[in-house]
């Protein structure tokens, strides 16, 4: 990483990014508003003096604008080729060791939860230590977790490989999970270190790209232990009272922040005694605060800012990338179509669908397939939002209006779920019986209605 750096520094430049690399302080990827860099610390989380440090950097040398993703890491937007440079020296001057090589992710609370099997992050340091050891040549997107439960548990999160630890006397058990699968594989830390490294070694034998799902499938060996089914995670939002410390979660609206609407928030959360900040998948940020923080007034002042407060905020259910206000590339103001979703077709946030809203068809916020995207395309050579059915950004829409008409139609295919939807019938059971065809004609019925939505 040394040569990187110097690399950096002699040219100006930033090194090019390796194709399906992840965006790095070191190399940086262009986006349609500069130049973004993701960042995660090595230790799990920031102080909160070096979060406040960040801010202002972002500022200096960025747009100012910050994006927390749905891994919980954290993005700086809007650099420029020589800005990067003076912005890894003030991260590094804020004392934040950026994580690099393959991360071990662990959930976003541990080491804090009671309610944790085992603290995953001793392990997590040996494995990550043997990865960069290795001198494997690995996917830079490969995905490692070694999560010991709690609270907010990451098995709603994919990975290539995970390590998840089970009750076991008078140790915790940790199971081996490839490519979501679970292989009868557990025993303790030593033995599962060996057990992930094997693993990778397998990986590695398929090429620099190559990813778990490219291994075979193994049958379960016979008799082989299993993990206990667990509740969903709960929602990194909200307020969790962990004994020794109380853990504030909110979310900026999409993951998305200006670092001068974020600082008065950490600058009062500091003077509650709040010392640490983690990011959390989900896109929240988790205020790390004394045993017995009454919380009431930071979270008046985070909804005032902005932020979403509630678990059950819609808001949670949407992906939105930066759209115009924030890229380039934008052709839509992916919020304003997210905040119509929201207002006006609320048959559609009951919880059960994956909803996207994309400023273009590449689709940042989410490249995982959604049950509904809209997205900004052309529509007869003007501009259109378009609406996709269990894809990606990319992928073909059911149905494009022009501009003008979008919020109509969002509205529209809101008022026909309304009332198709039966008794107990989920939005996305009602969509799936409804099927694309008529999906597609309640969104394309609809005609501009006179309000102007400019900018939408
Ligand atoms: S998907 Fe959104 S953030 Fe990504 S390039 Fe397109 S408009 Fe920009």
């Amino acid at each position: 990483m040394r040569g990187d750096a110097e690399t950096t520094r002699a040219t100006g430049s930033p090194p090019a990014l390796r194709r399906g690399a992840c965006p790095t302080l070191a190399a940086p990827m262009q986006t349609g508003d500069g130049l973004l860099a993701r960042l995660r610390p090595a230790s799990g989380f920031f102080t909160a003096a070096a979060f406040l440090d960040l801010l202002d950097a972002a500022e200096a040398f960025g747009s100012g604008r910050l994006d927390i993703t749905a891994r919980g890491n954290l993005q700086i937007r809007g650099l420029r080729a020589e800005s990067v440079a003076p912005l890894s020296a003030a991260v590094a001057r804020a004392g934040i060791v950026p994580c690099e090589g393959i991360a071990v992710e662990v959930p976003p609370l541990a080491g804090l939860d009671p309610s944790e099997w085992a603290d995953p992050r001793p392990l997590a340091r040996k494995l990550a230590e043997r990865i960069a050891d290795s001198g494997l040549d690995l996917a830079p997107k490969l995905a490692v977790i070694v999560d010991g439960g709690g609270r907010l548990h990451l098995d709603g999160v994919a990975a290539d490989i995970k390590l998840v630890a089970g009750a076991a006397d008078p140790r915790p058990v940790w199971h081996l999970l490839v490519a979501g699968r679970p292989t009868g594989v557990s025993g303790s830390v030593d033995a599962m270190i060996e057990a992930a490294m094997s693993v990778v070694a397998d990986i590695a034998a398929y090429g620099s790209a190559a990813r778990a799902r490219d291994l075979p499938a193994e049958p379960l060996p016979p008799g082989s232990s299993s993990l206990a089914l667990r509740e969903a995670a709960m929602s990194p939002v909200g307020r969790f009272d962990l004994g020794a410390s109380v853990v504030l979660g909110v979310a900026p609206a999409f993951g998305q922040m200006a670092a001068h609407i974020v600082r008065p928030l950490i600058l009062a959360a500091v003077a509650e005694g709040v010392s640490a900040v983690r990011l959390a998948p989900g896109r929240a940020i988790l205020l790390v605060g004394p045993a017995g923080w009454n919380t009431s007034v930071l979270v008046s002042l985070a909804a005032s800012l902005g932020f979403v407060v509630h678990a059950g905020d819609p808001a949670l259910r949407i992906d939105a990338c930066a759209g115009q206000a924030g890229c380039a590339s934008g052709r839509i103001d992916t919020h304003a179509v997210a905040s119509h979703l929201i207002a006006h077709a609320p048959a559609l946030m009951d919880g059960s669908l994956d909803l996207h809203v994309s400023g273009c068809a590449k689709g940042c916020a989410r490249p995982r397939v959604a049950d509904l995207t809209l997205v900004a395309m052309s529509c007869d050579g003007r501009p259109g939002l378009s609406i996709v059915l269990g894809g990606r950004a990319g992928d073909s829409p059911v149905a494009t209006k022009r501009l003008e008409d979008g919020p109509s139609a969002i509205t529209a295919l809101g008022q026909r779920v309304a009332e198709t939807v039966e008794k107990g019938e989920s939005a996305a059971a009602c969509l799936q019986r409804l099927g694309p065809a008529r999906i597609a004609a309640a969104f394309s019925a609809a005609r501009f209605n006179g309000i102007d939505h400019a900018g939408l």
